[in-house]
């Protein structure tokens, strides 16, 4: 075997930017999260008191943004396009302010946004992607965090201190950071409850003001650090110098599950439609479609200022995932969770499989704790918990998640550490079941093998290994098989549009009778 020496990240990203320049010019560019704005290194010249700078230098366009997303967030289509413009124009009208600071549009209103969604559905997510992609500090808090006043619980302007820490005491860098306020919703008052909670009020206007434009003192009365990195600046040099920070182009994101606001959407829709359409609204069931017709209004109506909500103009939906969904973010995603379970068992020398049965028995129990994709990883922690006990301290070198590890983790694992033969075959089978989902995508060709083909390939393959004295692998078996069934099977294709095909016994015992065979009938039954 050659032994390939396996390229750097930056050599592959190196090899892959020339060929897109050689293929399609100066018109195709690749973005990378880490490449496209670094945060600039500190030097040692900015010692010993740095006064950080930050050259903000946006390019990006709405679908560059939107296929950064694509990678890791899956579906939420129309909020990656709303969040994609928004951001875009926001940091568009920073650079031009931050380039010609006289000509700027003074009148321009921040696209601040509100994001509604039920939990665990990507909302955090998109926002945390599009942060790291910009290369700009990201801050997330709960709402219910804040007290009107900051003696309980914090005070708003922490968020712009921790904006600060974020971007590591680069004071320009932290002025275009994101601030992403969650559970937004239980900061509303309802006018129509009986004792209405002032505080959540008293947070509204607090964050009203941050919005707007202010400056926000970095060392606050009850930031012990901050104080003590005074009281040494003090020392050193005889006096303090303020630190500001304003909070002009600092992006804005308040989220939450708005829970109820679909009911006064809902009442609106049907109160303007008495009379003549009043049975479309109601067939429009589902929450999210009456969140997508939410209007300043409905917020108001809901409990929030409308002062408050006026500088919110951005409304980004996100809807409830599906099993399919979390079969797809599992098997698909780049952020997926199984490579975090890969690399965890890979640490101990064992290569986990997870079979697509098995991905899809995760997702169908995830569903039924109805908290999005974070359910994910509350199931497979759940099943894996003793896997990753035992298998480190066992002689198991490769095993499956099937959907039977998945539904009695217990038993299987017991199965697995005992029964050699029967991990072994259930390997093999999923090593075989990938083969013939490679085939599929490299030709188009939907090949099975039956479950008396896959057994006797299982059985054959150690006998073969042993005989050849070689570490002979199930793709390798499979591959000598089917040498000629690319060609044929295409034949057949051609002669009877038949593309799906599933193998017997035979074929692992005589592959060129059988396909011979098959041919020659083809052009009996030809179309
Ligand atoms: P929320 O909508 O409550 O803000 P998060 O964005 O924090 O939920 O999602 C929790 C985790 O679930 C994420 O860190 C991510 O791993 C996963 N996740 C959620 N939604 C998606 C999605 N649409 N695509 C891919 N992964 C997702």
């Amino acid at each position: 075997m050659i032994n390939k020496k396996i390229p750097t990240p930056e050599e592959i990203e190196r090899e892959i930017q020339e060929f897109a320049q050689q293929k399609y010019g100066g018109s195709v560019r690749l973005i990378n999260a880490t490449t496209v704005h670094p945060t600039p290194e500190p030097t040692e010249e900015d010692a010993p008191t740095p006064k950080k700078t930050f050259d903000l230098k946006f390019e990006l366009k709405p679908k560059e943004i939107k296929q950064y997303l694509d990678r890791y967030v899956i579906k939420q289509d129309e909020a990656k396009k709303a969040l994609a413009i928004a951001v875009c124009d926001h940091y568009n009208h920073v650079r031009e302010c931050h380039e010609n600071p006289d000509t700027a549009d003074a009148d321009y209103s921040k696209q601040n946004i509100v994001m509604l969604g039920p939990t665990g559905v990507g909302k955090t997510y998109l926002i945390r992607h599009i942060a790291k992609l910009i290369g700009v500090p990201f801050v997330k808090a709960d709402a219910t965090r804040f007290s009107e006043t900051g003696y309980v619980g914090a005070n708003v302007d922490d968020l712009i201190r921790e904006l600060v820490t974020q971007a590591e005491d680069n004071l320009e860098l932290a002025q275009y950071g994101i601030i992403y306020l969650d559970e937004a919703d239980k900061i509303a008052t309802p006018p129509n409850i009986m004792g209405r909670d002032v505080s959540g009020r008293g947070v509204q206007i607090g964050l009203l003001k941050l919005m707007e434009e202010t400056e926000v003192d970095l060392r606050a009365g009850h930031d012990v650090a901050s104080q003590m990195r005074a009281a040494m600046e003090f020392q050193k040099r005889g006096k303090v110098e303020k630190e500001v920070i304003n909070t002009r182009h600092i992006l804005f994101i308040i989220s939450g599950a708005f829970t109820g606001i679909e009911n006064i959407v809902k009442k609106r829709m049907h109160q303007s439609r008495i009379g003549f359409n009043a049975d479309i609204a109601s067939r429009t069931d589902d929450a999210a479609r009456y969140f997508e017709s939410v209007t300043p209004k409905d917020f108001i109506d809901f409990g929030f200022e409308p002062e408050f909500i006026g500088r919110l103009p951005v409304h980004v939906v996100c809807s409830e995932l599906t099993v399919d969904d979390l079969f797809y973010i599992l098997k698909h995603s780049e952020g997926s969770i199984i490579r975090q379970y890969e690399n965890a068992f890979r640490a101990y020398g064992i290569t986990v499989l997870f079979a697509e049965s098995g991905l899809r028995r995760i997702a169908e129990k995830a569903i039924e704790q109805k908290t999005g994709a974070r359910a994910l990883m509350t199931v497979c922690e759940k099943v894996l918990r003793d896997y990753k006990f035992e298998l480190p301290s066992t002689g198991v070198a490769e095993f499956v998640v099937t959907a039977g590890v998945v539904d009695a983790p217990e038993a299987e694992l017991n199965r697995i550490t005992e029964d050699t033969e029967y991990n072994r075959h259930t390997v093999m089978r999923e090593q075989i079941r990938r083969y013939e989902a490679q085939f599929y995508a490299e030709h188009r060709l939907q090949i099975q093998f039956d479950d008396e083909a896959i057994a006797l390939i299982c059985e054959r393959a150690p006998a073969r290994a042993a005989a050849e004295n070689s570490n002979l692998s199930v793709v390798q078996i499979c591959d000598e098989l089917l040498e000629s069934y690319q060609h044929g099977l295409n034949l057949i294709k051609q002669n009877t549009g038949q593309s799906a095909f599933t193998f017997p016994k035979a074929v692992v015992e005589n592959p060129d009778t059988v396909l011979e065979e098959w041919i020659r009938d083809s052009y009996t039954t030809k179309r």
